[in-house]
């Protein structure tokens, strides 16, 4: 009798453990397709799981289906969203209470380009400007604040950024976000600079020799009957000069604005560079002033023929062998030279065994009124304006124009011309 119960006992212990078993792995399959975001196959059902297991299912699965619906739908709409704002102009900004980036279009990291992805990183990060941070703290508490510009300096570069802002709820509504509309604006700033300075400096080029007239003729219109005619000379010959040294400027400049306008006059026509160099190398040595120098031209037969407007091209080679000759003392050698390229460009250069020209002032000499010596400059009638002539005809070529120098060797203004004009170019593209 004992020894019956006993085995039904044992039987009855290895059904429940069966059962209890079976559960657990119901369970851990269930757990598993939560954690999947799939839906729990119904496969085992049988008579041994317990009753509630099958509405327990169908509502863990009717629940892992709206989740995903919803999932996709929030995912498809941000992706909207981010196509949408992708391609502003303006570059848009979403951080939320504490200051994560939710949203960054592709404005916004075309400005901070340093930053690959700025989502789910905090602005401080990206933006490390303490006035930019206190801005948005206030459009986040809900201040309406005006647009603001900031200087953001990012390693060694500073943006100037124009922003507005205002307030958002956070999609869950439990606390604010705040979204930015940014304009890079430090191209237009930088211009701005440029002109503001280029104003200035020519105001101040122009104002030198106009009061040393202004000066001279105050003084003969008072004494000139008793003035001695010597000296009289001598007052008219410097107002001569320097009104021919303000007439000089004001031609470079006018120079400059026609080059810089949208009709900046280039008539490209097939030319010979190097009669074109050989024509001006014989012209210069006739010139009195370039008696005590030594000339040559070495131009490859390859060079042939390039498209290029011949009055200005002949006017950047006047303008460097003009400062060759300004720059270097007698019997030095000035070379015109030219040669092609591996790339079918071509290379021309004027180089000078003159003093040459430090290595400080190299990057700076095709800007404009920039002189390494202004009193050699001007001493020998020199604008400071004669490189960035050369510059802006080389560019209007589609061409590059750069010094290469090295004190006490000499200095050679190198230009690198296509050899059909720029226009050619985009119309076989
Ligand atoms: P500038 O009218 O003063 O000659 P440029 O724009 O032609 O103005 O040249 C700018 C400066 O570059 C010059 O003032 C001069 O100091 C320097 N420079 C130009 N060419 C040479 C050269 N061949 N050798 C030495 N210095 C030069």
């Amino acid at each position: 009798m004992m020894l019956v119960s006993l085995v039904i006992l044992a039987a009855s212990l290895v059904v429940a453990l069966r059962l209890l078993w079976k559960q657990h792995r119901r369970l851990t399959t269930l757990h598993e397709a939560i954690k999947a975001g799939q839906v729990h196959l119904n496969s085992e059902e049988g008579s041994d799981l317990l009753p509630v297991w099958r509405p327990l299912i169908a509502s863990v699965n009717a629940l892992i289906v709206e989740n995903n619906r919803l999932a996709l739908q929030s995912t498809d709409k941000l992706t909207q969203l981010e196509a949408t704002l992708g391609n502003l102009r303006e570059a848009v900004l979403v951080v939320d209470e504490a200051n994560y980036i939710h949203l960054a279009n592709r404005a916004l990291r075309d400005i901070f380009p340093s930053a690959r992805n700025l989502v789910n990183l905090r602005l401080e990060l990206i933006i490390r400007s303490a006035s930019f941070l206190e801005f948005v703290k206030n459009t986040r508490g809900g201040q309406v604040l005006p647009r603001q510009e900031f200087e953001i300096t990012e390693g060694q570069t500073v943006h100037c950024i124009e922003v507005s802002g205002a307030p958002i709820p956070s999609p869950d509504g439990k606390s604010q976000w705040a979204l930015f509309v940014i304009h890079d604006m430090t191209q237009q700033r930088k211009l701005e600079r440029l002109r503001r300075d280029f104003v200035a400096n020519a105001s101040h080029e122009l104002r030198t020799p106009l009061s040393m007239i202004k000066g001279y003729v105050e003084t003969l219109v008072d004494g000139h009957e008793t003035m001695p005619t010597e000296e009289r000379d001598r007052f008219l010959q410097t107002i001569h000069r320097h009104s021919n040294r303000l007439h000089d400027i004001i031609e470079d400049l006018l120079i400059i604005s026609r080059l810089e306008s949208a009709t900046p006059g280039i008539n490209f026509e097939p030319i010979e560079l190097a009669n074109l160099l050989e024509a001006l190398g014989d012209e210069y040595r006739r010139r009195p002033n370039a008696q005590d120098h030594i000339i040559t031209v070495t131009a490859a037969p390859a060079v042939g023929i390039i498209h290029a407007d011949p009055v200005k091209l002949s006017q950047v080679f006047s303008n460097l062998i003009d400062n060759a000759l300004k720059y270097t003392p007698k019997s030095s050698r000035i070379e015109l030279l030219a040669h092609v390229l591996d790339s079918g460009d071509i290379e021309a250069a004027v180089r000078d065994s003159g003093p040459g020209i430090p290595a400080d002032d190299l990057p700076h000499i095709f800007e404009r009124f920039y002189r390494v010596d202004k009193g050699r400059s001007r001493e020998t009638g020199g604008t400071g304006l004669g490189l960035s002539i050369v510059k802006h005809i080389v560019q209007l070529h589609g061409g590059r124009v750069w010094a290469e120098s090295e004190i006490g060797q000499g200095t050679s203004i190198i230009l690198r011309l296509p050899r059909n004009n720029p226009a050619d170019h985009a119309r076989s593209a």
